[in-house]
């Protein structure tokens, strides 16, 4: 198996983890092949999770761009709302598979630790998530949601007390605990194996909308456009079209408050520069003496320093092209499709919607765009009232 695409990805971490991690990509790489493993991870995905998600054609948003057929792929009504649920199936049934009994996981905003939580109570294993302490403030809600699923939630105090200082916890936890542990990293991210694992688990999303688009419209799409945090939703829908040289594809990054303030997550479309971060090589925001800088965008979920080490590798060849879309254009997307479609998106996936005017301007008008919808917006709409000034 690849350690690395291109030059990005490889495994920097303490030495004492090399050897875990070897034993967990040859147990990745035997459960892959077996039946038994895969007809598993098929069941709770299908009869659990709700897949497969339906491609829907946005007739009226596409109506209203004036041309190009927009089909959004609906990861946002899966349990727990967003694709996340795919990729904690996936590695909790990893765990079970090589006989761990307990998992750890770090999280942001909480969404990964509410689907791992959520994943470790469907399947009877221990379950602790390390959050930063400023995230936990802002996102309470999630904390009591990862206890009701059973979870215990270990607050994180040190560095900017947020997603970053999370995962060193997480890492420091999994150095000392393998024996009996899995640690269940949320995105196509991490060392060699995590960023090809994950995208084994997500790449269903691709797989389902390659068949649907073709029995849909009887061809392949002319573009696929899907927002980038770490890099899961993306990769996993962008997997089945890689070889498929007409299929254009954007990557869509947090703006923020525009790459010249500073304020973002762009690394592809920004101004990030090679580097290492939680143990692989891809590019990351930081400063002038490599340390990392802080990030910003409304939607949590895009709020990281890194990217998957993938998505550094299909930049440099030119096979996707980043975008960045900045806070107050997304709030437009979130708007924009709530009114259009009837459907509240995630403020991530609203970076994904906020690009189609801009790509519809400039393709054919018979086009045909699948946007990866990753998840709901339930979640956002509190906050979103708030900073719009709706709420007191
Ligand atoms: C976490 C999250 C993302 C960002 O993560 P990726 O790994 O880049 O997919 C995007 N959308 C939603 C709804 C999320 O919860």
């Amino acid at each position: 198996m690849n350690t690395r695409f291109g030059e990005f990805g490889g495994t920097y971490i303490s030495e004492l983890l090399v050897p875990v991690l070897q034993e967990l990509e040859s147990s990745f790489k035997r459960a892959r092949r077996d039946p038994k493993f895969n007809s598993e991870l098929h069941y709770y995905l299908f009869e659990y999770a709700g897949r497969p998600t339906a491609l829907y054609f946005a007739e009226r948003l596409s109506k209203k761009l004036g041309g190009a057929r927009i089909y959004l792929k609906r990861e946002d009504l899966l349990h727990t709302g967003a694709h996340k649920i795919n990729n904690t199936i996936g590695q909790l049934l990893l765990a079970r598979y090589i006989g761990k009994s307990r998992v750890i996981a770090e999280t942001g905003a909480g969404q990964h630790g509410v689907a791992t939580a959520t994943a470790a109570a469907l399947f009877g294993l221990k379950c602790e998530i390390y959050m930063g302490a400023e995230d936990a403030k802002r996102q309470s809600l999630n904390v009591y949601r990862m206890k009701l699923l059973g979870a215990k939630v270990n607050i994180v105090d040190s560095g900017s007390r947020t997603l970053k200082d999370a995962i060193n916890e997480a890492l420091r936890d999994y150095a000392t605990s393998f024996k009996d542990t899995h640690y269940v990293i949320g995105s196509a991210l991490g060392p060699h194996p995590y960023p090809t694992i994950v995208k084994h688990f997500q790449s269903v999303i691709g797989k389902e909308a390659r068949q649907q688009i073709l029995k849909a419209e009887g061809r392949l799409p002319d573009y696929i456009v899907a927002c980038v945090g770490g890099g899961s939703n993306a990769i996993g829908i962008f997997s089945a079209f890689l070889k498929d040289k007409g299929v254009r594809m954007i990557g869509v990054e947090a703006g923020g408050r525009g790459i010249r303030s500073g304020k973002h997550a762009a690394r592809l479309s920004g101004d990030g520069r090679k580097g290492v971060l939680h143990g692989s090589f891809s590019y990351v925001l930081q400063d002038k003496y490599g340390q990392i800088r802080e990030t910003h965008s409304v939607s949590a979920g895009l709020d990281y320093p890194a990217v998957g080490p993938e998505h550094a590798y299909l930049h440099e060849q030119r096979r996707v092209n980043y975008v960045s879309v900045r806070d107050s254009e997304a709030l437009r997307g979130f708007h924009m499709l709530s009114q259009v479609e009837g459907i509240i998106p995630a403020l991530e996936s609203s970076h994904a919607v906020a690009y189609l005017p801009t790509l519809v301007k400039k393709c054919r008008k018979d086009a045909v765009i699948i946007v990866n919808l990753s998840g709901r917006g339930d979640k956002d709409v509190e906050y979103v009232a708030r900073i719009e000034g709706e709420l007191a």
